[in-house]
């Protein structure tokens, strides 16, 4: 892997070492796609019923406890957690390496030798539970080769990764050097969230954030990212887990912020979800429902007006310039300021009428 000159990390073969065998060509799920998505078989509205799991969730913790059902009966569950700066793919065999992977964190994962050490663990007969965004679920798959019983994975509904290096260049910049975790949607809700040994260093909500917001809109995904042939109801995983958007809640739901959208996409996942019901609370719901307001279950997230200007920029000016220097920027402190100023006139009316702060 190789950084390019807009710091995004892509393969390269070194033409030195590289033997011709070819492959990596074979296995590459945008050269050689022989794997064929599943179709949804069934979609539910779902939430853990695990209170320790759903409090530091991305969305409702199904994940978490998926993982932690894969745990409990011996199994191994691979996710994404931060080392040394860098979220990584890694595996998790005890409830506290599992809590490590909670939250989304809206960068690319780095793979490393991950996929190598799932496919050790599958041979040996091991379950294995892997969770990842729709392109990694469709590189496991086709790197494995072959379809094995022991294998579960989750793939996520998905807007997009930016570079992992762009983060820290924000972060840098923040005077931020030192962390260990960073989560974009997690007990905080859609804040972005830097901590060190659970010590918040930065926290702050989405529309007031420069990296958040230039993430959402556009900006700053990996380029393959807004052309992903994934962002459809076909489906890599033997389940998909994302946010239910427009569901019509009803009683029986807990008043909980986010209720997930879970489908199952083959018989394996099926059965899976089936065996945890205890766990995972689920209700039948029409696909068309959950598709019509979940943009990244019908096509890619859009690609900003302003990218080629921010990608031409980048090079010499770095992140936070070239983001302040595209048409985005503005339309960015427009929110940013209409969003501080509700907070105010909100806290406001909580001072008149109780006579204390928010
Ligand atoms: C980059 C990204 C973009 C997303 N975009 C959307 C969207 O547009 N629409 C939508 O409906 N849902 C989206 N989601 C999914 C949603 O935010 C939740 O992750 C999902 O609903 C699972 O919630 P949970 O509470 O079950 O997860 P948790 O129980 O909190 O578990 C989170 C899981 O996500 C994995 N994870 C976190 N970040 C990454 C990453 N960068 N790469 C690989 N794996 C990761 C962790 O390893 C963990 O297994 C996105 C998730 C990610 C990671």
């Amino acid at each position: 892997m190789r950084y390019t000159d807009h710091a995004v990390l892509v393969p390269s073969i070194n033409q030195e070492t590289c033997i011709e065998c070819g492959l990596c060509q074979k296995v590459c799920p945008v050269i050689t796609p022989n794997i064929k998505p599943n179709q949804v078989i069934k979609c539910y509205a779902a939430w853990s019923t695990d209170r320790r799991l759903l409090e530091n969730a991305a969305s409702a913790g199904v994940v978490t406890t998926l993982g932690y059902h894969t745990i409990q009966n011996g199994g191994m569950v691979f996710g994404a957690r931060f080392d040394d700066k860098r979220l990584v793919i890694t595996g998790a065999s005890t409830l506290k390496e599992l809590l490590e992977f909670q939250g989304s964190r809206y960068v690319h994962a780095f793979v490393g030798q991950s996929f190598i050490e799932i496919k050790r663990y599958l041979d040996s007969g091991r379950r294995v539970m892997f969770t990842g965004t729709p392109c990694q679920v469709h590189g496991l798959r086709q790197y494995l080769q072959k379809d094995y019983s022991n294998l579960l994975t989750v793939d996520l509904v998905c807007h997009g990764v930016a570079p992992m290096s762009y983060l820290n260049e924000y972060l840098s910049e923040k005077g931020i050097d030192d962390y260990d975790n960073v989560v974009f949607r997690g007990k905080h809700g859609m804040s972005l969230v830097v901590s060190k040994d659970e010590n918040i260093l930065y926290r702050k909500y989405k529309f007031v954030d420069l990296f958040y917001m230039a993430y959402l809109k556009g900006l700053l995904s990996r380029e393959n990212c807004y052309q992903c042939p994934y962002s459809s109801p076909k489906r890599y995983g033997d389940v998909t887990v994302g946010d239910f958007w427009g569901l019509e809640r009803t009683s029986d739901m807990p008043n909980h912020p986010f209720i997930s959208v879970l489908f199952t996409n083959t018989a394996k996942g099926e059965q899976w979800i089936n065996e945890l019901r205890d766990s995972i609370q689920c209700v039948e719901k029409p696909l068309e429902m959950a598709l019509k307001k979940n943009g990244q279950l019908n096509r890619p997230c859009t690609r900003h007006r302003g990218r080629d200007r921010f990608l031409a920029l980048y090079p010499d000016r770095g992140l936070v310039k070239s983001i302040k220097k595209s048409p985005f920027y503005r339309d960015y402190l427009k929110r940013a300021w209409r969003y501080r100023a509700l907070l105010f006139a909100s806290n406001l009316k909580h001072f008149i009428t109780h006579g204390t702060s928010v």
